[in-house]
């Protein structure tokens, strides 16, 4: 093979690991953004339901003390009832007695809808707690994790680029410039390996001419579809 194809062919893998090291790479502050929100998600359930629970709270509160107020304005009645003279005055009291008495059970099944919502809103609340929880340590775990993946990656990337930079001056110039301007038009890959008699990349069958001129591996040949540089390698006879 000539030389400057086997330097082509293992730049554009340097460069194909690369883009997968730097996509990772890219990915980190996202996946940290995520077990924030998830955590920030958690908060806001919690405030929710506790906002939810006062809320209930007093309006209940409030319920009860029209409760009272209903059972005062009662009993005054019932006094009033035994100085009465006429015997339409005293059924016309009954019957707000009555109503007062139908108003206070209306406002009683009230208070313990209120009682039962409380009971389960603080369940929620209890339940938020723990989620707050569980996920502040998923957030503290998933730092470290990712400072971790963070290091190594700029690690690989950055030894990547360093064994990368020592194969590409054995490129001639133009060559090298034709790679690079392919490389940035074709999502990084400006070199594909010839596949079931098909350029690797775009998967158009080469013309048996082509097949021919591109098995010598003794010119940089481009795919006539793509453009690409194809390259005949072990893998290609397969
Ligand atoms: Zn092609």
């Amino acid at each position: 093979m000539l030389p400057e194809l086997e330097a082509l062919l293992q730049v554009q893998r340097y460069d194909a690991r690369l883009m997968d090291a730097q996509r990772k790479r890219d990915e980190i502050p996202g996946r940290r953004e995520a077990l924030r929100a998830a955590l920030d998600q958690a908060k806001g359930s919690h405030e929710h339901a506790k906002k939810e629970l006062e809320r209930v709270r007093l309006e209940r509160r409030g319920q009860e003390k029209e409760i009272e107020v209903i059972q005062n304005e009662g009993s005054k009645l019932e006094r009033q009832l035994l100085n009465l003279k006429t015997n339409k005055e005293y059924q016309a009291m009954l019957h707000e007695i009555e109503l007062l008495k139908s108003k206070r059970s209306d406002r009683e099944t009230l208070v313990l809808e209120c009682f039962e919502r409380e009971e389960s809103l603080v369940a929620q609340v209890k339940q938020a707690e723990l989620r707050i929880a569980e996920e502040e340590r998923r957030l503290k775990a998933g730092e470290a994790e990712l400072e971790k993946e963070a290091a190594t990656l700029d690690q690989t990337i950055h030894s990547l680029r360093v064994d990368r930079d020592q194969v590409r001056p054995n490129i001639p110039g133009p060559v090298l410039a034709r790679y690079d301007r392919l490389a940035g038009s074709r999502n990084g890959i400006a070199v594909a390996e010839v596949r079931k008699g098909a350029c690797g990349a775009c998967f158009t069958a080469l013309t048996p001419q082509a097949m021919q001129e591109v098995r010598r591996n003794d010119a940089v040949l481009q795919c006539e579809s793509c453009g690409r540089i194809v390259i005949w390698t072990e893998a290609s006879a397969t």
